[in-house]
């Protein structure tokens, strides 16, 4: 309560302006995922991995866009790819001069990959995968993990119900082998895909175990279903995604995020003969529109950003990072005695209030959500800004400075609320 009152009284224009957004939009937002109580705060300028808000508050952004700001807010060769772009005209409605060297680039990263199309988000490119999957294969029926996001209308928790999943999805547990094995067995000849995220993102930067992965693999090229991998957020694991880190190829991927160089971005590929139906020049190709699948902006942002910042060496670099900072943490809480890790892959990370291990969003879903509630505010009165999860996930205008800084603010918050805790 404390927390919360400090909350609102630093936050003031914050407030006011939610509640007038509360007028025109429900509860003020479209983005679900954005919305805190009292307010979120509103951000009105970035500069790096800088973001500023209404009342004048910096922080390090280590929201990062949820994984899609890796490039961080003003990359400069980004900017000027750009701007070159838009100079020339942004809607041309015909193929463009940056889109198959975007595909190619892509192509050339992910194993799974043989051909490639682009949409406008990484809802849209896990829709496809599932309309594709259901179409080729002839059957309706899906597998999914229980706690799995695959966009807003793909949440896999089975409680946001409504909207959810508008195919026949079973839930099953993640990284539980013997049990997805049984169902895909179960479900055998019925089956279109398995479809999840080789190590939950929004979930909880839960990574999957090889053999989990590896037996999913191999079982649902026994019944003939396909394996869909949801790489919209681990795609920056390695210059390949974790197909690539894992060596288990998926038959379709989606991708979404930074791949689109920090502007809307979605794509779904995956193995020739599957993708060549939607060749349009093949009779009865499937048909798969969109005026922005090859927008001008998307297609050069994206390219640039692959071709000339986000290189395999600074992939590494990156990751490599992310690990030491997130063993940095996870020190500190040993060190202070707190029940409380951070879990996750390279740059991409989440703090959980349990020192049991987490293999499936079950383990920290009935956790106490108020603690990561005090941890979020606290976090940022001390400058650090991310998920109200507590998810984390690391830039490339981040240096020591910033690591160095979250550390600091995590053994600080440790000190003043072990006791509490
Ligand atoms: N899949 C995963 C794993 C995601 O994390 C997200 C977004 O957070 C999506 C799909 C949806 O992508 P978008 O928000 O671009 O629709």
């Amino acid at each position: 309560a404390e927390a919360e009152a400090r909350f609102v009284a630093r936050n003031p224009r914050s407030m006011e302006r939610h509640k007038a957004a509360r007028q025109w939009m429900p509860g003020g937002n479209t983005r679900s995922v954005l919305h805190f109580d009292p307010a979120p705060l509103t951000m009105t300028l970035a500069d790096g991995c800088m973001l500023e808000d209404l009342d004048g508050h910096r922080y390090v952004d280590f929201l990062g866009e949820y994984s899609a700001g890796l490039y961080g807010h003003t990359n400069q060769t980004i900017r000027e790819a750009v701007v070159t772009a838009m100079e020339r005209g942004t809607v041309l409605g015909a193929p463009n001069r940056y889109e198959a060297g975007l595909a190619q680039e892509l192509v050339q990263r992910f194993p799974g990959i043989d051909l490639i199309r682009f949409c406008n988000s990484g809802s849209e490119a896990n829709l496809m995968t599932f309309a594709v999957a259901r179409a080729v294969t002839g059957r309706e029926k899906f597998l999914a993990f229980r706690g799995g996001y695959h966009g807003g209308f793909l949440l896999m928790d089975g409680e946001h119900g409504k909207l959810n999943a508008p195919y026949d999805v079973e839930l099953l547990d993640y990284n539980d082998t013997e049990g997805a094995v049984a169902a895909i067995r179960r479900v055998g000849k019925d089956l279109a895909a398995v479809t999840l995220e080789p190590m939950m993102g929004s979930g909880g930067c839960i990574p999957a175990d090889q053999e989990f992965l590896e037996a999913i693999r191999k079982e649902t090229e026994a019944v003939g279903a396909l394996l869909i991998f949801d790489e919209v957020i681990t795609s920056r694991l390695s210059e390949g995604g974790l197909q690539k880190a894992t060596g288990v190829i998926p038959d379709l991927t989606a991708l979404g995020k930074y791949l689109g160089g920090g502007l809307t971005f979605g794509a779904f590929g995956g193995r020739r003969d599957i993708m060549a139906h939607f060749d349009p020049s093949r009779p009865g190709g499937y048909l798969h529109a969109g005026t922005f699948n090859n927008n001008v902006l998307t297609m050069a942002a994206g390219l640039t950003g692959l071709t000339q910042v986000y290189t395999c060496k600074v992939a590494k670099t990156l990751n490599a990072a992310g690990d030491d900072l997130r063993r940095r943490i996870n020190v500190c809480f040993k060190r202070v005695g707190m029940k409380a890790q951070a879990t996750g892959l390279g740059s991409l990370m989440c703090v959980h209030f349990t020192d049991a291990p987490v293999k499936r969003p079950q383990d920290v879903k009935t956790l106490d959500p108020q603690i990561k509630r005090l941890f979020y505010m606290e976090m940022l009165e001390r400058g650090q800004y991310m998920a109200t999860r507590c998810m984390m996930t690391l830039s490339l205008p981040m240096g020591h400075p910033e690591y160095d800084g979250l550390v600091r603010a995590i053994e600080d918050f440790c000190v003043d609320n072990g006791p509490l805790l």
